[in-house]
């Protein structure tokens, strides 16, 4: 496993290409995420909160007064031949109109799907208040995370890890499937907004088939080290985006210091990948 946050981290001197805030479901405001980067020695740093780039104005105050570069980020979910997968996206201008309006669209189906949930819930015997949802949430689109911290909270279950297993984890009373953007629409999406495409931890996804399309329509890169990856996993998808000419790169993933992913920096791409990832922009 990867290192937590009371572990010693060595000096990074590169960039974390993928890290959460309060904006979507991490456990720190971009503030705080953006001091750990510096307090790692990260020269760089992508805030890639899932579908929304409300935390970047924030995000980007805070990474000035560190000196510390903030690449603009956002992961998109997006599906490919039936599969779910994450598409993490740099560069992007988060004011493009094509890039607000879908994730807007899919900020308004993860509040219909909470709807949804919360019934099923309420029918299974695990009734939560919407309220103590988005107290969870803190005033940001509500996820699954957050529910579970609202089951806990009713006394539906001990931990998050249980409300998941129990209630709302795939094929359980509580699951509602999420409206995903196709990853050549999102991909195109990107582009448009002057950013690049890769794909997140693809071993976590199963999604080594869908590689090859995806790098078709444009994808960029491919997150070979994340910290749910293993050396084996980490080797297969340097080989695998060496062969179809894809930048691979690194990221912790981080949401919070009480997670299961690592720290802020400890994983990271150096700057010359870094050069490399920012020349496929279009
Ligand atoms: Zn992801
Ligand atoms: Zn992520």
């Amino acid at each position: 496993m990867p290192g937590t946050m009371g572990d010693h981290q060595p000096a990074a001197l590169g960039a974390d290409l993928h890290v959460h805030s309060t904006f979507s479901d991490g456990q720190h405001e971009p503030a705080a995420v953006m001091a750990m980067a510096a307090e790692a020695g990260l020269l760089a740093v992508a805030l890639t909160d899932h579908d929304t780039t409300d935390g970047l104005a924030a995000a980007a105050v805070a990474a000035s007064r560190h000196g510390l570069r903030l690449i603009p980020g956002v992961e998109i979910s997006s599906h490919c031949d039936r599969r779910d997968i994450h598409l993490l996206a740099w560069f992007i201008d988060p004011d493009h109109a094509g890039l607000r309006h879908a994730l807007a669209r899919l900020a308004g189906a993860r509040e219909r799907r909470l709807e949804t949930m919360l019934k099923a819930l309420s029918r299974a015997g695990a009734p939560v208040q919407e309220t103590a949802v988005r107290e969870q949430s803190g005033g940001h689109v509500p996820g699954r995370p957050h529910v579970a911290a609202a089951l806990v909270a009713a006394g539906h279950a001990a931990s998050v890890q249980t409300a998941f297993d129990r209630w709302i984890g795939l094929g359980r009373p509580g699951f509602v499937a999420l409206e995903r953007i196709p990853a050549g629409e999102a991909i195109a999406l990107v582009r448009a907004a002057g950013g690049v495409a890769g794909l997140a931890h693809p071993g976590l996804a199963h999604a080594g088939r869908a590689l090859p399309a995806l790098a078709r329509s444009g994808l960029a890169a491919v997150e070979c080290d994340h910290p749910g990856h293993d050396p084996r996993q980490r080797r297969r998808w340097r080989e695998a985006a060496q062969h179809l000419d894809l930048v691979a790169t690194s990221g912790s993933d981080f949401h919070g210091s009480s997670h299961r992913h690592g720290a802020v920096g400890s994983e990271s791409i150096d700057s010359t990948t870094l050069a490399a990832l920012e020349a496929r922009r279009p």
